[in-house]
């Protein structure tokens, strides 16, 4: 499989390499350059498979030839075996159309571990036998820092400097960060927002002379291994709903539309879905985009779902690019420009075929928390909730089992929980005492110079 990039102007790269590269030189994000179809048999013949066979099936062609199955496999299974459940993404029933599909069972209790611990066995692998030494870069609002952190801890041949909005985490995804001591890890807190600390990372991949001094590499979802990942659950909850032969609708709590564009990934491949429903909180920039065309950056509010408080979600390029059918260079300069942009016709009417989209606000999703308790006696996190509510207001037909992606524990988000629905969910044993260990971070300005003075450091150059 060859990827190319979303801007045109980058060279097109294998899967190892657009692994290591993360963001394309081009400023552009890498994608596959055909979709691997998978026919009603193949889909059939899934039936049945553990998650970890299911990912093997459903990866093996974008990993090729630089992994062999048997490689692919050995990945996966040390990867999946660090979930708490033998299902690794368990199917809830919450009423008769209604299901949760549970991504939280990773060793940070996001979804995010779904894919980022395969991705730091990929950076492993791929790093072996050579000198090469990766410099991780990432902006988080939250859970992809501490997943990322986790997936990273001590491996050879990589650090990673993660950048937090200061103040605008919660109490247990900061200190499931700055908990990790492994002196590969360095975490930044920054005095601005979540799209502050994403600018600033984008910042350094354009710089090419310090990108490439260091090696940068990235874990959030514009790594396209990430969204590989996360195709497979797609694939695995629709055949237990009876895939092939009945479409399934899935809700998803959408930021940077990284998930949401895996389960847009799985529909190319051919898996029958009825519908994706962009759940959006009050940051509704992709409720806009999708429902008027209109995909103009706001200023952020912060909610009780802070890893969806976004306003320039990265992942949607890859769907502009992928309805437009060539490069998006000029729509997305201008968008960077001016913080605006409309989308085209053809984008509009190719995005209406597959997606509806929804903004939930904290009425919404606190009505969620609680009628998930009430009907199903179901403890959700504000993620996950904001999934449901517009799943039950997207108006499918009642025949459409509709899956929502409860995208983290809720004892992640203990505090909103709590005040929805009175009760306070536990925190799980294997994490028990993070309140307990010891913090390490360092507070920085959200300019440019301070983050690259900062990180050259402590990161190890090129030699
Ligand atoms: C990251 C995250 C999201 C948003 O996922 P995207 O891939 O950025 O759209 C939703 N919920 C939780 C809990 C998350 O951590």
């Amino acid at each position: 499989m060859q990827y190319h990039s979303t801007r045109g102007a980058a060279p097109s790269l294998g899967f190892r390499d657009v692994t290591l590269t993360g963001l394309a030189s081009d400023g552009g994000l890498y994608v596959p350059t055909a979709w691997p179809s998978f026919s009603a048999a193949d889909i059939a013949s899934l039936r049945g498979l553990s998650y970890v066979e299911t990912a093997v099936r459903v990866m093996l062609p974008f990993v090729t030839p630089d992994l062999s199955e048997d490689e692919l496999r050995q990945l996966c299974t040390q990867a999946y075996g660090r979930f708490a459940h033998a299902a690794v993404t368990p199917l809830v029933q919450i009423d008769q159309q209604h299901w949760l599909l549970e991504l939280f069972h990773g060793p940070t209790l996001a979804f995010k571990d779904v894919a980022l611990q395969l991705l730091g066995l990929l950076f492993e692998k791929f790093l072996a036998g050579t000198n090469q030494h990766l410099t991780i870069v990432g902006a988080t609002s939250g859970d992809t820092g501490s997943a990322a952190i986790d997936a990273v801890a001590g491996r050879i041949g990589v650090d990673i400097f993660m950048l937090h909005p200061r103040g605008r985490v919660s109490d247990v995804q900061r200190r499931q960060m700055t908990t990790v001591l492994a002196p590969n890890v360095h975490n930044i807190a920054i005095e601005g927002s979540f799209d502050d600390a994403q600018a600033l990372v984008k910042a350094m991949f354009n710089d090419a002379d310090f990108s490439g001094r260091f090696q940068l590499s990235a874990v959030n979802s514009i790594n396209w291994a990430r969204l590989m990942a996360q195709v497979v659950y797609y694939f695995y909850a629709a055949v237990r709903l009876g895939a092939p032969d009945r479409a399934v609708a899935f809700s998803v709590p959408t930021g940077n539309f990284g998930d949401v564009f895996a389960g847009y990934v799985a529909a190319r491949m051919g898996l029958p879905i009825a519908k994706l429903v962009v759940a959006t909180n009050v940051n509704d920039i992709l409720h806009r985009a999708l429902s008027a065309g209109d995909y103009s950056a706001g200023t952020v509010t912060p909610t009780a779902a802070p890893s969806m408080d976004i306003q320039v979600s990265s992942n949607f390029e890859r769907l502009l690019f992928d309805l437009a059918g060539g490069s998006v260079a000029d729509q997305m300069r201008g968008f960077e420009s001016t913080r605006a942009m409309q989308l085209t016709n053809m984008q509009r009417e190719g995005a209406a075929k597959l997606f509806t989209s929804d903004a939930i606000d904290a009425d919404g999703m606190n009505e969620a928390m609680r009628w998930a308790c009430a009907e199903a006696g179901q403890v959700i996190d504000p993620h996950t909730a904001i999934g449901l509510a517009a799943a039950q207001r997207a108006g499918l037909a009642a025949d459409v089992p509709v899956v929502t992606l409860a995208t983290a524990h809720p004892a992640k988000f203990r505090d909103a929980v709590e005040r929805a629905t009175g009760v306070r969910p536990q925190v799980p044993g294997r994490i028990g005492d993070l309140f307990e260990r010891q913090e390490r971070y360092d507070t920085l300005p959200a300019t440019f110079d301070a983050i690259t003075g900062y990180i050259a450091e402590r990161a190890h150059a090129r030699p």
